[in-house]
């Protein structure tokens, strides 16, 4: 794994950023077998992300052992109720999602830890809220107390130049500082990937997901 590399580089690009936030790394294991979150674990990586609630049950079940594991991509509404083990999703993107999870946190009689999914770029191949829905979502959220919504996610667009990051990354800044103006304890920004992690980083992200930087390109 490429850690050490991988904190400089983060380090740099918060103090280039100057921002002076915390930044964590999430290992995103999946496609990969259970030997990739073990070895994040080793190297003192405590937050491990997957995609999909059945492949991340399946490695904890066979790990064993304490993590945070956050669940990033896209949930579907009949598997809110497989969330117990997960610390975080980060990809609560509709409002019919949002309803679901909320659901579930007041049956559980525990909220349900999410961030906001916002679609920054507007590309169609990406879920998220849209930006200017925002404010209205997160005000209509502040009344629902089984999730809590501790701040914002964003994709960027694939292979793209700081010049199209920069704005996407602080609109996802902007749409965290209107989740908090709508009274929300939120103050993570999960953005960045092994592309454009260190963009990210500059621009105020808390939490990086990173796979192929950590353990290399997922076969198929
Ligand atoms: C796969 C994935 C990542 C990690 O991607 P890499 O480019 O391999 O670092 C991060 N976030 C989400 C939502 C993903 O699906």
């Amino acid at each position: 794994m490429r850690l050490a590399e991988v904190r400089q580089r983060i380090t740099a690009a918060r103090e280039r950023g100057g921002r002076n936030q915390d930044v964590t790394i999430i290992a995103v294991t999946k496609t990969h077998g259970v030997e990739a979150p073990r070895s994040a674990l080793d190297a003192g990586i405590g937050d491990l992300g997957e995609n999909k609630v059945q492949e991340a049950l399946g490695k904890m079940h066979e790990l064993e052992r304490a993590a945070r594991w956050h669940l990033i991509g896209h949930l579907q509404r009949n598997k809110v109720r497989q969330l117990d083990p997960f610390h975080l999703v980060h990809s609560m993107d509709s409002v019919r999602l949002a309803d679901a999870l909320h659901a579930y946190g007041v049956a559980r009689d525990r909220p349900v830890d999410v961030l906001m999914q916002v679609n920054v770029a507007g590309e169609s191949s990406k879920g998220g809220i849209d930006p200017r829905d925002v404010a209205a979502e997160a005000a209509r959220l502040r009344s629902m107390d089984g999730v809590r919504v501790r701040g914002v996610m964003t994709m960027a667009p694939f292979d793209v130049g700081q010049e199209v990051l920069r704005p996407v990354f602080g609109g996802a800044r902007e749409a965290l500082e209107r989740v908090r103006e709508a009274g929300h304890p939120a103050d993570e920004l999960s953005m960045g990937m092994s592309g454009d992690y260190e963009v990210a980083v500059e621009e105020g992200a808390t939490l990086v997901r990173l796979g192929t930087v950590l353990f290399g390109t997922r076969g198929g």
